[in-house]
């Protein structure tokens, strides 16, 4: 089928609007006139908002994009953390050199910087093996390979595994179906699928959003009805045979993922007859660790009572190193105070570079931070975290009122010429780690990355530095540092 142009469907489709309006308007009385559309109407941004960004601030912020996008600092940074440092899982002496690392960086950069004490879970990961020894017409003697990884905080199997029947579910409702009688005893696998054409459309996050819940309940439910041990459809969009790991909620059963491949073979030999595993999984959980967040202010030089945050998290999961979650906030957010030093721009409220520990295993940084500053949210004029991988900017998801997303209208102007204009209203808060600031009424900001290939490393052993495109890293570096000196320097603090 030949494609027909939008802008063919879009005048035409004025056109029919402009004929039906023009034989309307002939038979009744003329309407009160409507405001003109989006479309119609020049850009502008109302005077109150000129005033909150006086020319020189404009000019500030172009000279802020432009170094950023000049500038290989984010990058030299994510290449140290993922490849010296390497994987940096929770409790791990990696996620605490890690922690030092940035301290050291962004000290040398002139930043007031701390160390925030965290207790952290350690949990490590042991053997994971599994394969299917019987099956419909299995060849006598044959066994199949399960390719899979243990979720984060899952038990451990007898040390030379244990073998059950497998039962396979689509949902909890169908688990619940099944009653303690059928799923006693047995390994459950959870086959929700992950929505690959949600995220071909741009709706990564909420493919992922779907299939998540499975991965994060579904041991626990299926521990709840008895089983001996869960296995999810790995939460990912790849076709390579790959496990992606992840959080799962507390449960007393040795818990993984299998690939993708995998849980439909299961499923296809399931739904002929029955299916026996042998799985071995032996992770660990060590006791608690000290680690840190790492806490590094530009004092505001007008009201440095004031603070804006930018942010990403420091640890990663084990598999790789981290890489696009999320080696790549940490680095943007650090980048950040790197342009406004080298351009020698004094924030007038204080700018606050926060490194987050333990985002993946349950969040004890943000709650450290929470315990420790709760009485200072009111002073928090924004919070901005980058969460969603290193791939190219298109804005930000923002907890707000529309007051506020109005006052950042000049933003939009200054990061058009790297398509990261959109602001778009959530009604969740776009930041694991900024959760509770958001809550409490700080404007929270997510950086809004192009997540269509996300969710193939996410998690994964594909996770590493090669998935980051430099350019697009210095587009995001530039989004956020863009936004984060608009929101210390604007005249007026943003709106609540
Ligand atoms: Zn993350």
């Amino acid at each position: 089928m030949t494609k027909v142009p939008r802008f063919f469907i879009a005048s035409t489709f004025i056109a029919l609007l402009l004929l039906s309006s023009a034989s309307l308007s002939a038979q009744n009385p003329p309407q009160t006139p409507q405001p003109t559309p989006a479309w119609a109407s020049s850009p502008q941004t109302s005077q109150a908002t000129q005033q909150n960004f006086p020319p020189i601030l404009l000019q500030q912020l172009s000279a802020i994009k432009t170094a950023a996008l000049n500038d290989d600092y984010a990058y030299r940074q994510v290449a140290h953390l993922t490849e010296n440092i390497g994987p940096r899982p929770s409790g791990s002496p990696q996620a605490r050199a890690a922690a030092e690392y940035v301290a050291t960086e962004l000290r040398k950069l002139g930043l007031d910087v701390r160390l925030q004490q965290v207790t952290v879970p350690h949990w490590v990961r042991g053997a994971e093996t599994a394969a299917l020894v019987e099956y419909p017409a299995m060849v006598p003697g044959a066994t199949q390979k399960i390719v899979l990884t243990a979720l984060g905080g899952s038990t451990s199997t007898p040390t030379d595994g244990l073998t059950a029947d497998v039962v396979t579910v689509d949902t909890f409702d169908e688990l619940t179906a099944l009653g303690h009688d059928k799923v006693a005893g047995k390994i459950v696998l959870f086959n929700e699928l992950f929505d690959k054409q949600k995220a071909a459309a741009g709706q990564a996050f909420a493919a992922y959003g779907e299939a998540v819940r499975y991965r994060g309940a579904g041991p626990k439910a299926a521990a709840d009805l008895g089983a001996a041990a869960a296995l999810v459809r790995s939460v990912g969009s790849a076709d390579y045979r790959l496990p992606h790991t992840g959080f799962s909620f507390p449960a007393p059963i040795p818990a993984a993922a299998i690939a993708a491949e995998d849980a439909d073979l299961i499923a296809h030999l399931s739904a002929q007859g029955k299916v026996r595993m042998h799985l071995t999984l032996t992770p660990q959980k060590l006791p608690d660790e000290t680690s840190y967040n790492v806490i590094a202010d530009l004092k505001g030089s007008e009201h440095p009572e004031q603070i804006v945050v930018v942010s990403g998290h420091l640890d990663s999961w084990d598999l790789g190193t981290g890489a696009i979650d999320d080696a790549a906030g940490v680095v943007i957010a650090m980048q950040t105070a790197e342009v406004l030093q080298r351009l020698h721009l004094r924030p007038a409220r204080t700018l606050r570079v926060i490194a987050w520990m333990d985002e993946e295993t349950g969040g004890a940084g943000s709650k450290a931070y929470t315990t420790e500053f709760a009485n200072d949210f009111p002073h928090h004029v924004a919070a901005i975290e980058s969460d969603a991988g290193a791939a190219h900017p298109l804005g930000f998801d923002v907890k707000s009122s529309t007051a506020a997303i109005d006052a950042l209208r000049p933003v939009q102007s200054v990061l058009q010429s790297i398509g990261a204009t959109v602001l778009e209203p959530t009604t969740y808060p776009p930041g694991a780690d900024i959760e509770a600031m958001s809550n409490a009424g700080v404007p929270a900001f997510g950086l809004m990355q192009d997540g269509r290939t996300y969710f193939n490393y996410h998690h994964s052993a594909a996770d590493t530095l090669d998935k980051i495109v430099p350019t697009e890293l210095r587009e995001n570096a530039a989004a956020m540092a863009v936004l984060a000196y608009a929101l210390t320097n604007m005249k007026d603090p943003l709106p609540r």
